[in-house]
């Protein structure tokens, strides 16, 4: 029996940046009157998440569960730079074709985690929605570009973006942390998200507790349909 139930926030609970449809809202609160848990985890920012979540689910893990006041660690400025550079050998390729979005709105420094979206965080939803669903094209440009860092690592996540967080800070290495500190049995814990493919920042979580791909917040629906 699963009781605690995990989400990935964009493309998973809600199209990416968008409030939670009722129906969504509706299924969550059905599932938590039965007494389950109901956690969100995304790569967004508290502030982000709350906006788009409000109080539909029981706990909110911001910034990938980074923000954890438990395991909080916030970049350092070699950190950033190492993020910076990185992304600068991927701009620099790109230079000549007209992909990248306001420059203004590429990379957002969130603290524990740095986000590069191609497009821009703000973008047109239809446009990121097209831009690259199974993640292929970030995955080419991070084979030619491998970020190469001892502390940090570099995933796709979101429908446009680039995530750099810690190597210990994965979505998957926190929600071990989270499981050990309030007891959970990891037996009783699944897990929903749009990115559990190879480079995906859904992927860490395989091999911590069951996980089962969605397509969309609407196969999203279907799949919870049995515990409703
Ligand atoms: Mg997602």
């Amino acid at each position: 029996m699963k009781k605690y139930f995990f989400f990935d926030m964009d493309g998973t609970l809600t199209p990416s940046r968008q409030e939670i449809k009722q129906e969504m809202a509706e299924m969550l609160a059905s599932l938590r009157n039965k007494g389950n848990i109901t956690i969100a985890i995304s790569g967004a920012s508290r502030e982000q998440m709350l906006k788009q979540l409000s109080n539909s689910v029981d706990y909110i893990l911001a910034q990938s569960g980074s923000d954890t006041p438990f395991w909080q660690r916030t970049f350092d400025e070699n950190n950033k730079k190492e993020v910076i550079d990185h992304l600068q050998k991927i701009k620099d390729f790109l230079s000549d074709q007209d992909i990248l979005g306001i420059e203004e709105d590429l990379l957002q420094d969130r603290g524990s985690q740095m986000a590069f979206s191609f497009l821009g965080h703000n973008s047109d939803l239809d446009k990121k929605r097209t831009f690259d669903p199974k993640g292929e094209f970030r995955r080419s440009l991070l084979e030619k570009f491998p970020f190469n860092s001892e502390d940090l690592e570099c995933r796709i996540g979101g429908t446009t973006c680039l995530d750099y967080t810690y190597k210990d800070s994965t979505k998957g290495k926190n929600i071990e942390k989270l499981l050990k500190r309030f007891g959970w049995d990891k037996n009783e814990c699944i897990y929903y998200g749009d990115a559990l493919f190879s480079g995906g920042n859904d992927e860490t979580v395989l091999g911590v507790i069951d996980a089962v791909e969605v397509l969309h917040p609407e196969d999203l629906l279907v799949k919870l349909k049995e515990y409703k």
